[in-house]
């Protein structure tokens, strides 16, 4: 469980999160959905140690992590640019987290080649990295977060980039993925069809505030605040 406890933050005297609360389900992909500016980004990034929060705790399990360095919290993160070296070869970069925490190398081999293949591009292993199509770039980011294993693992619009159709196929192939791997998943996204499909449970986030956190058919069915339900598409 990640357990999100009262988090607060501004940013000068705008405040962004506004006592955030939120259990995160083992195993689980939670989708955090709002809309742009909300909040979703900055909440991510306290999760995952890269922003400090004002107040509040997050736990990961029963471990206290919020004032940990990212390193020490066992997460691992995708970011909308995807962030991939261009300079270094596929298993390169998928290597890199594993090189970070000075992992044998045997265990790179094997985590690298195991996630490549889950991601379909194990043919690509040697590849430099700057000469891939954009889904492929997509696809070695998820690969290196797989590779270092993570408890967590915390995705930031990491779709948004690819066109349409890419769009879909990767959205449908993440989600097979991660729960054959059962990897805690935290995704977030201002789009409400990718959270519908992707989610096991939705947060709904509006202007720093969690308006609701359930399942799909549930926030669809019984909006809880009128902004969810005109946010999901079926007002009141
Ligand atoms: P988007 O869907 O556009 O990515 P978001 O929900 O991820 O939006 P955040 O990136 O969390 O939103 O930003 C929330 C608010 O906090 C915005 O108004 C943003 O301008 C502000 N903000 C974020 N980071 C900083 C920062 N480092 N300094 C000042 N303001 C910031
Ligand atoms: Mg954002």
């Amino acid at each position: 469980t990640i357990t999100v406890e009262n988090i607060k933050k501004s940013f000068g005297d705008a405040d962004i999160l506004k006592s955030v609360s939120l259990d995160i389900k083992d195993q689980e992909f939670t989708v955090l959905l709002g809309p742009s500016g909300c909040g979703k980004s900055t909440l991510l990034r306290i999760i995952a140690g890269l922003e400090s929060q004002d107040s509040g705790i997050i736990k990961i399990g029963d471990r206290v992590v919020s004032h940990l360095p990212p390193r020490e919290r066992n997460v691992a993160m995708v970011f909308q640019n995807y962030a991939v070296f261009p300079h270094m070869t596929v298993f390169e970069n998928i290597a890199f987290g594993l090189r970070m925490k000075k992992a044998p190398e045997k265990k790179i081999k094997e985590n690298v080649e195991r996630t490549a293949a889950l991601m379909h591009i194990d043919h690509l292993l040697k590849r430099y990295s700057g000469q891939l199509s954009g889904g492929q770039r997509q696809r070695v980011a998820v690969a290196r977060a797989l590779a270092v294993e993570p408890d967590v693992l915390l995705m930031d619009e990491p779709l948004s980039n690819l066109d349409a159709l890419l769009r879909l196929q990767m959205r449908a192939e993440l989600k097979s993925v991660l729960e054959a791997s059962k990897t805690t998943t935290v995704y977030v996204t201002h789009d409400q069809v990718e959270a519908m499909s992707l989610a096991d449970r939705i947060a709904v986030m509006n202007s720093g505030r969690i308006d609701q956190y359930d399942v799909p058919d549930e926030i669809y069915s019984k909006p809880a605040t009128e902004y969810v339900g005109s946010f999901i598409g079926n007002p009141p």
